[in-house]
């Protein structure tokens, strides 16, 4: 028996045979002629590949080697032995200069060659070698086109999907009923994945580092998301733990929603808490999670996986029936995020190839330079707020001059929709999420051109840290009691009470336990997440009164200076252990 730490990703606990995907290698590559004086170019390319994968092989063998200290980094090591092999680079290139092949291409040509060769020897070793060059051909494919192609994973029975890592447009596609669990090698706790997982409420374990390599197609793991761990050939006494643990955190899954509306706190008033949620992913369990309402449409998800974008009349039928849904729970209320692409979330034939998207031309920076897309959204959002209480959203603002350019967008369709007698929300109320630093330093301004803010730690966290938040080497820099992000966090909600404007979280953190309830107590208004957490969330406040919260508020800045984010956050877990003494019986 072998059990592998990871990222406690997605809460929840699944059994069962996993199925290994393999990703990219599987899919056809674009094959094209270049240009004969683009020969150099796209042998450029190639070398930028080839060099940026042999960095991301490097630094996988080094945390391999201080996470593990085991010696088993060979058959990475392996791979950069293929990856150095002169006579393949050579073969690769001739494609490229000899036939003007593109360098996706000549890398699929190579790959096939010396698969067909392996898979002719005799000698196992050898054929298992196809398995390498797979996986080095997926991560060559994999930085040439920027993201993955979008394959399709054939599952047939239920199981558990191990893979090195999952874009959106992988996890949308694959079907609900067959996926008992993810585990990944890379990824975070805020990687698209784990967003997906939590909204599906699949549990998930990702920053495995080498699953993929450790585990054969079929046989059966024990796969924790709450505690963040997979176990291989699981013994009969780990068997029996880890069902207990299934049935407790039934139970207390039930108990948290039999009670009080989600947030209500233990003297009476309440932090309501909202969920977030993604187009095309079911919205069955959220009413039963206990969600008051939908504090985050994650409209992006909408334009995933599909060749054209979707018109005014798709997005108005798709934000209507959310619109309309919301208002049967009980705050009724809805908060449709503009398209937020770019950085993780790539759109095929609309997200451009940029060297750094994560700082690139994407959400509203985006929207605003294409005002055809801002506008045909904005119009769908508007119709649709005749049938509920819809509020639009702003992604990624950095600036003061994204909000007056959008307001006069904004104004400008309105005028279109009344001179066309078409309804709307005449009221309709405009929010930024606050996920860019420049944004938290300047919220004062903000706050002038909107009616609220939703912090969005995910970005917050990843752009304050400068710390990728899908890359799990960094997952160390990445926290959210880091005393930099509270003072951005700090600064927002004061900017929003001085203002007289509403403020959340709709970040994952807003999940976490110790994290989520620290925000609460910092003064926001109401919480948003995965709907799978809100009984956790709300079962936490049920214990708190109004006096707790403001002492809680307090443990941070209590602290010894210079404490790291790390002591803040155990000193945060401190105080909640000792003021709810069955805290560990709650979050097992
Ligand atoms: C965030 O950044 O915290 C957020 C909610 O947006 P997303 O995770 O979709 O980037
Ligand atoms: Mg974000």
């Amino acid at each position: 028996m072998t059990t592998i730490a990871g990222l406690a990703t997605a809460r929840g606990f699944a059994s069962g045979p996993v199925f290994v995907y393999r990703g990219d290698g599987q899919v056809p590559v674009p094959e094209y002629l270049v240009e004969r004086d683009r020969v150099d170019d796209e042998l450029m390319r190639l070398k930028r590949a080839v060099v940026e994968t042999k960095r991301d092989l490097e630094t996988l063998i080094s945390i391999l080697r201080q996470r593990t200290g085991r010696s088993d980094v060979r058959v990475f090591e392996c791979h950069l032995m293929i990856l150095d092999d002169e006579a393949l680079k050579k073969e690769t290139k001739g494609y490229v200069v000899r036939d003007r092949l593109n360098a996706e291409a000549a890398v699929r040509r190579t790959a096939n060659g010396a698969r067909r060769q392996f898979e002719r020897m005799n000698d196992p070793y050898f054929r298992e070698r196809v398995r390498d060059l797979d996986d080095i051909e997926r991560r060559i494919l994999k930085s040439l086109t920027g993201f993955s192609s979008g394959a399709h994973i054939e599952l047939r029975t239920p199981s558990i999907i191990i893979a090195d890592d999952l874009t959106p447009s992988e996890t949308v596609q694959l079907p609900r009923e067959l996926v008992l669990g993810f585990a990944t090698n890379g990824g975070s706790t805020t990687s698209h994945v784990a967003l997906l997982a939590r909204a599906l409420a699949i549990p998930a374990v990702t920053g495995l580092v080498d699953i993929t390599s450790r585990v054969k197609p079929g046989e059966v793991v024990l796969l924790d998301g709450t505690n963040g761990a997979v176990t291989l050939n699981p013994d009969e006494s780990t068997i029996r733990q880890f069902n207990d643990l299934v049935e407790r955190q039934l139970e207390l899954a039930e108990e948290a929603t039999r009670g009080a509306p989600a947030g209500t706190l233990k003297s009476g008033g309440d932090i309501p808490i909202y969920a977030n949620i993604h187009p095309g992913v079911p919205l069955a369990g959220i009413r039963e999670q206990g969600a008051r309402g939908i504090g985050l449409y994650r409209s992006e998800y909408l334009w995933l996986n599909r060749e054209m974008e979707p018109t005014e009349e798709e997005q108005f039928v798709a934000y209507r029936d959310a619109a309309k849904f919301a208002s049967g729970l009980s705050d009724g209320v809805i908060t449709i995020r503009m398209l937020d692409i770019g950085g993780d979330k790539l759109v095929r034939g609309i997200s451009s190839k940029e060297s750094n998207p994560f700082l690139g031309n994407r959400s509203i920076r985006y929207l605003l330079s294409h005002r055809d897309v801002f506008r045909t959204q904005l119009r769908a959002i508007l119709r649709a707020s005749a049938f509920g209480h819809v509020s639009i959203m702003y992604p990624m603002v950095s600036c003061v001059d994204e909000l007056r350019e959008a307001s006069v967008i904004l104004s400008d369709v309105k005028s279109d929709l009344a001179s066309e007698g078409v309804p709307y929300d005449r009221d309709i109320h405009v929010g930024a999420m606050i996920e860019v630093p420049s944004a938290a330093l300047i919220a004062d301004e903000l706050a002038r051109h909107v009616q609220f803010f939703s912090i969005g730690t995910n970005d917050l966290v990843q752009y304050t840290m400068a710390a990728d938040r899908g890359n799990e080497s960094v997952a160390h820099l990445y926290q959210p009691t880091n005393p930099a992000v509270l003072k951005l966090v700090r600064m927002t909600v004061d900017a929003a009470k001085r203002a007289g404007i509403s403020v959340s979280v709709c970040g994952e953190s807003a999940a976490d336990p110790i994290v989520g309830v620290l925000w609460a107590a910092m003064g926001v208004d109401h919480l948003s997440m995965s709907s799978t957490y809100i009984p956790l969330i709300s079962k936490i406040l049920a214990h708190l009164t109004r006096e707790d919260l403001a002492e809680y508020a307090q443990v941070p800045l209590s602290v010894p200076v210079g404490s790291t984010a790390q002591e803040i956050f155990d000193a945060c877990h401190t105080w909640l252990a000792a003021k709810i003494p069955n805290l560990d019986d709650i979050l097992i």
